[in-house]
């Protein structure tokens, strides 16, 4: 199997290492990849969001099967355009990636498919913020409408806070706030079957004990020792069959990975959001942990074939992945910085460049993260922790508490 992968960000750095550890898969093109993705993987230059270039590179490349990393492509309508080829694809139609690209939309489908989640309102304007904001109270949950990668929202006890980010934004989403610890569940499927993966979690604000801004993600690890031992069941049966039932309903089936977010309340759990792709860091954690060979499982989800894919198989054991960000990410992140120590098994590429003589330098908000397994979560984030202490990039910042909860038993769920 010959396989094009588009993004170039530490997920598809992780999908890389996977893919490549895939017998059936003869040749791996990464377009346009970054220096990690080039240890593993041909690189291609591409611009991901043109659905066109996408295309065209895949019948050049003679792929079997194309994997989309990022949602911006999927939004943009890539997965479609590859399909019209006549290439198997994993990702989304345009139609169903806005499961992740409108808020609006996910919440249409949540209710038509009594999916639990949080009572929400879009607003428009400042009279509908205030009425939504006085219903459910604080702390007030604000998302912008559109795709922002995962820095649209604001979570914030302070009222003016919370006005001032729906000015900003225009169309927002306001809901009621879910309290609980949150969970990552992928699943891949084609449409119909569906297959869950390793639940995960991750780290949304920048600082430790969960303090600052939210960000695209500084952490994560699998699998949960907390969760309830009935969790991906009870969310396949209430949150995933509804959703694809839904979406088939409607004409435009979702085949691809399913990203629910959830948060474990102490109703049980409830949709946090969806996304239309693997999510980053998580990815890093749970393909790490996977033993099935990924573009076998990846293609039949592509081509209809997944209820006749083998139960998946898993390592024993934890993953954890911590991320090193730029100075001033999220913010304002600084680029460019020379990185050294990142050239080993266990660092995820996710925003650097290299210089024509070889220097490897940042050029992301989110730089790189280093991702180890071990027998138990703790030997796990150990020895993800050793790797990040011998990156060194100027003014770099890193939570110090991954899966630290998790490790001591001080996740509980409410209730
Ligand atoms: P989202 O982009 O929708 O995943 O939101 C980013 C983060 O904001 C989530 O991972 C949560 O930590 C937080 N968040 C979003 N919606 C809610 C909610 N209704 N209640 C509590 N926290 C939320």
């Amino acid at each position: 199997m010959r396989v094009l992968l588009v993004g170039g960000g530490g997920r598809e750095h992780a999908l890389a290492l996977g893919l490549a550890g895939d017998p059936a898969v003869e040749a791996l093109v990464a377009a346009p990849g970054n220096p990690g993705i080039a240890g593993v993987a041909q690189l291609r230059e591409v611009t991901p969001t043109d659905p066109a270039a996408v295309a065209a590179l895949a019948v050049e490349v003679a792929a079997d099967l194309v994997v989309i990393g990022p949602e911006a492509p999927l939004v943009a309508g890539v997965a479609d355009a590859v399909r019209a080829k006549g290439i198997a694809v994993f990702g989304p139609s345009a139609e169903a990636a806005r499961l992740e690209g409108s808020k609006t939309f996910a919440k249409d489908v949540m209710t038509a498919a009594a999916v639990p989640t949080a009572r929400a309102y879009t607003c428009e304007d400042a009279a509908a913020v205030a009425r939504a904001l006085d219903e459910f109270g604080a702390p007030y949950v604000v998302k912008d409408d559109g795709l922002a990668a995962g820095k649209g929202v604001v979570v914030t006890d302070d009222r003016a806070t919370a006005e001032r980010h729906a000015a900003e934004c225009g169309r927002v989403v306001i809901e009621e706030y879910l309290s609980g610890p949150e969970v990552s569940l992928f699943v891949v499927t084609d449409g119909e079957a569906a297959v869950p993966l390793l639940p995960a979690q991750d780290f949304k604000r920048v600082g430790d004990g969960d303090t600052g801004p939210n960000t695209g993600g500084m952490g994560a690890y699998a699998p949960l020792p907390w969760a309830p031992p009935n969790l991906v069941d009870d969310v396949m049966r209430d949150v995933v069959h509804p959703t694809l039932a839904e979406l088939r309903r409607r004409g435009t089936p979702f085949a691809g990975l399913l990203y629910v977010g959830l948060a474990i309340t102490p109703s049980g759990p409830r949709v946090i959001e969806f996304n239309a792709r693997f999510g980053d860091p998580e990815t890093q954690v749970v393909l790490a942990l996977l033993e099935t060979p990924l573009g076998g499982l990846l293609h039949a989800a592509a081509t209809g074939t997944l209820g006749a894919h083998p139960p998946l198989r898993w390592r024993d054991g934890a993953a954890v992945t911590v991320v090193v960000a730029a100075e001033g990410y999220p913010a304002g992140p600084r680029t460019g910085d020379v990185i050294t120590g990142a050239d080993r098994a266990g660092i995820i590429h996710a925003g650097t460049r290299r210089d024509a003589d070889g220097t490897l330098r940042s050029a992301g908000g989110r730089v790189l993260c280093g991702t180890a397994t071990g027998p138990d979560l703790a030997a796990a984030r150990d020895a993800a922790y050793e790797l990040v202490r011998d990156v060194e990039l100027a003014g770099a910042h890193h939570r110090t508490d991954i899966a630290a909860a998790a490790v001591d038993g001080r996740i509980t769920i409410p209730g």
